[in-house]
């Protein structure tokens, strides 16, 4: 089996000075919402390949990608300058726990992200297993500033897809945002406010949480979730708490 299969860039959408998504027609193998797959291209002489985000649902194509360009970033400052008709390489299976099938049965599934951590939650949300699964299904969504806070007309879509199935709570750090909650995932869980603002509680027995994106949200979260006697879910040690890094 071939490691890469050939990739070509239908879209490419900036959303803000650094964030990108990459919109790409090529054949991979079936893949479940919340995987990642590598991406790569030729850089002098050899293949770089990074982990992206399976953004759209399995059926859906193109495949989609959302990214941020990182400071020096080899291949995300590579990634940006790709235009629709250019190629890439696309790694033939997709990977990660990231998904579902993974967690077990509750009331409420919370998908909290940071940034581009969003997107297999963009992905969960457009398939039909956490409408059938989960009475409520809230998305927490955290960036830096407004314009940072892309794919609001797919979450609208979510919304009115589902209406009070879903709660969209988003989170702002750096500016004051009337719909947003000022400030950082771990704090709004201690002092009460993002439990007030999806107007349902997390427990250990009604809730399944899944965090995706900044290593430290992720820790900071880990650790608040834990002073509440929720814990990390292992196959063998079942809990409520399911992680992605990126890096
Ligand atoms: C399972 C998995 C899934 C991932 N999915 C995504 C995704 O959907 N979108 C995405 O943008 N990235 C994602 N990443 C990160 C991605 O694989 C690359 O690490 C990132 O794009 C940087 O690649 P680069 O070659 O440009 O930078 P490099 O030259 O390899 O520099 C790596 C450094 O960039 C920083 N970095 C990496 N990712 C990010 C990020 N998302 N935000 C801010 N800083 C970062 C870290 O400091 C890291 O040490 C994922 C990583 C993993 C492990």
């Amino acid at each position: 089996m071939a490691a890469w299969n050939n990739g070509t860039v239908v879209a490419h959408k900036q959303w803000s000075p650094t964030l990108h998504s990459l919109y790409v027609e090529s054949a991979i193998e079936p893949y479940k919402a919340g995987q990642f797959v590598k991406i790569g291209l030729e850089i002098d002489g050899r293949i770089v390949g990074r982990p992206y985000s399976l953004c759209n649902a399995p059926e859906a194509r193109p495949l989609e990608f959302y990214y941020i360009e990182v400071p020096d970033g080899e291949l995300t400052s590579r990634l940006v300058k790709l235009q629709p008709g250019d190629s890439l390489l696309v790694a033939p299976h997709a990977n990660g726990f990231m998904i579902l099938d993974e967690v077990p049965p509750a009331r409420h599934l919370w998908l909290m992200a940071t940034g581009t951590g969003v997107g297999p939650f963009l992905s969960i949300l457009d398939t039909a297993e956490p409408w059938q699964r989960f009475e409520r299904v809230v998305l927490v969504y955290a960036v830096r500033t407004l314009s940072e806070l892309s794919y609001r007309q797919r979450i609208a879509e979510v919304q009115q897809k589902h209406g009070g199935q879903f709660v969209f709570v988003p989170f702002t750090s750096r500016e004051m945002v009337d719909f947003a909650i000022h400030g950082r995932i771990p704090q709004a869980i201690a002092d009460g406010r993002l439990e007030r603002a999806a107007e349902i509680n997390m427990t250990a027995d009604d809730s399944q949480i899944m965090l995706c994106g900044n290593p430290q949200m992720i820790e900071d979260t880990m650790q608040t979730l834990t002073e509440r006697g929720l814990r990390k879910h292992r196959r063998k040690e079942p809990g409520q708490i399911t992680v992605e890094h990126y890096w």
